[in-house]
């Protein structure tokens, strides 16, 4: 009885606090048809890819490439009318370092053209240089005197070899309605993911001062499993949780093609010698190490001072040319952006791209911006973060920091979308257990279903720019994005280039993420936040 009357009341109520609460949030479908209308007919999100992959080509941050990226990013923004269009720094970044050359053969036992690529951050070779490989799996303190003094001049294979299979599915896909389904479980978050993996027993710093006071001529590793094979080669370097580009003076190292690897030591198995010749050539740049962002607006008319973000990374790996990690970003923000200026928009708040530098190393460009702009906590866990605990404590990522310290920016944010999942198409948006943007983003994506974007996913996701605001508290958002091959083919290698991107998807991306952040500009109210587990004080 008493549970009854309860109902009613409960139903009376939402018969007139639903369509309040509702009311407030109309996507403007007149909009995004002429958002589509000028994406689709006028796109230059293909030329913006070309440009940053086919002529600049990777971009490791501090390398003479990043430099012209970004300076070409910036002059782009302005000839498309931008306001405010920067190359602002982020903080320190470490070294830069880019490969100029590189030729690896076999001579003996007969003539092949072997497919590697030089490792970031290390050194070339002394010049054209010719031996014999030595395979020494070195990954124990007793394999270090095992090999001590063998190694002189040496070329080193340091990986076992690995056997390469057949691949019976195919590598592309896109989403499937179960595919979203499952997306949009949410987990309970109560136990950690299985972060970290086994520690090594050598440090690899430890390891790279060995194989240096060695004097090995030439470090070679296998392509790693984790992705296909066919000539696919996986080139990065996260060795000390991604500290590479802090020490300088590393052995010239280089990742080959498993199938080309693996043949060397089948011939090594045979008794029969190899002759390898190799040359590397690169360069270490240490005169500025500090990072640099490029930035972008269409200023606010109304809400003064208040701002939504989108952007994607401009740094890359150098083994392709960034096409999907994440090119593919930067060209679907700038894109976003161009669409609403060239619609002649009259946002109530400030449009700001940017193109994060240093993502791949750990968020430095996001970070940095975070920290300037926005806020740290008291402990500056965004300025150097300790990766490690985080890995351990992932579920609180302000560690043991008292309060949040933030600049008056912080409460003039609404929000930030980022674009970093490859090249695929945009099916929705993680929303970071943020329950209250749940309602407003079902109303924006309303008009875009048909586009194929259909799913909120309340689930964080990890792993890129948008990280550092959620951490934060500032609403920070990845959208969900069809994998098409981005894993295990492009992520991180050689062919992560131009041709391996779907043109039809990354048109789709900019209009709907155009959509998003007019909506969020146009908004009454900023976008709702998430507590806080610390105390914030406004400095
Ligand atoms: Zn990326």
């Amino acid at each position: 009885m008493k549970r009854n009357r309860l109902l009613t009341i409960v139903l009376a109520l939402s018969v007139f606090l639903i369509p309040a609460a509702f009311s407030q949030e109309k996507a403007d479908a007149g909009m995004v048809n002429r958002i589509w209308e000028e994406g689709v007919n006028r796109s230059k999100v293909m030329d913006t890819l070309s440009y940053l992959t086919d002529v600049i080509g990777p971009r490791i941050p501090g390398s003479p490439a990043m430099k012209k990226a970004c300076e070409w990013a910036k002059d782009k923004f302005t000839e498309w009318g931008m306001a405010n269009a920067a190359i602002e720094p982020c903080g320190e970044f470490g070294l830069g370092w880019a490969n100029e050359y590189i030729s690896v053969h076999m001579v003996e036992p007969t003539y092949a053209s072997l497919l590697a690529y030089a490792k970031p951050w290390t050194l070339g070779t002394a010049g054209k240089i010719k031996g014999q490989p030595v395979l020494a799996i070195i990954r124990t303190k007793a394999d270090i005197e095992k090999w001590r003094g063998k190694l002189k001049g040496a070329i080193v294979l340091t990986d076992p070899p690995r056997q390469v299979h057949p691949v019976f599915k195919p590598y592309a896909r896109r989403y499937t309605d179960e595919d979203l389904k499952e997306i949009m479980e949410t987990p309970i978050p109560l136990q950690p993911k299985d972060g970290g993996g086994e520690k090594p027993e050598i440090k690899w710093e430890e390891l790279g001062e060995f194989y240096g006071n060695e004097g090995v001529a030439l470090l070679v590793e296998s392509s790693d499993g984790s992705r296909s094979d066919f000539g696919t080669v996986k080139v990065d370097a996260y060795e000390g949780m991604g500290k590479n580009h802090t020490l300088p003076g590393q052995s010239p190292r280089i990742v080959m093609a498993a199938e080309a690897y693996a043949r060397i030591c089948r011939i090594l198995d045979l008794k029969v010698p190899v002759t390898l010749e190799a040359e590397v050539r690169s360069t270490i740049y240490d005169q500025d190490k500090m990072g640099y962002n490029v930035i972008a607006e269409i200023p606010g008319v109304d809400k003064k001072g208040e701002v939504v973000m989108l952007g994607g990374h401009i740094d890359s790996w150098a083994g392709g040319t960034g096409a999907v990690d994440d090119a593919s970003g930067c060209a679907v923000a700038m894109e976003a952006i161009r669409i609403l200026k060239a619609l002649g928009v009259k946002p109530k708040r400030t449009i700001r791209a940017a193109l994060w530098t240093g993502e791949e190393e750990g968020f430095y460009g996001s970070r940095g911006y975070v920290f300037t702009h926005f806020g740290d906590t008291d402990k500056e866990t965004l300025k150097n973060p300790d990766w490690e605990a985080y890995e351990k404590n992932w579920r609180n990522p302000l560690a043991d920091s008292k309060k949040l310290i933030v600049k008056p920016e912080y409460n003039k944010i609404s929000g930030y979308f980022n674009y970093d999942n490859g090249s695929g198409r945009i099916r929705g948006i993680y929303i970071q257990e943020n329950f209250q943007v749940r309602p407003i983003f079902e109303e924006w994506m309303k008009p875009l279903r048909d586009l194929g974007v259909t799913t909120i996913a309340l689930q964080p996701t990890e792993g890129t720019d948008h990280l550092p605001f959620d951490y934060v508290g500032i609403p920070g958002f990845q959208f969900i994005q069809d994998p098409i091959d981005y894993f295990p083919t492009l992520h991180h290698t050689n062919q992560d280039i131009y041709d391996h991107c779907v043109p039809e998807d990354l048109v789709q991306s900019a209009v709907v993420m155009a959509s998003f952040v007019y909506f969020t500009a146009m908004r009454d109210e900023m976008l709702p936040r998430k507590p806080l587990p610390i105390p914030i004080e406004v400095k």
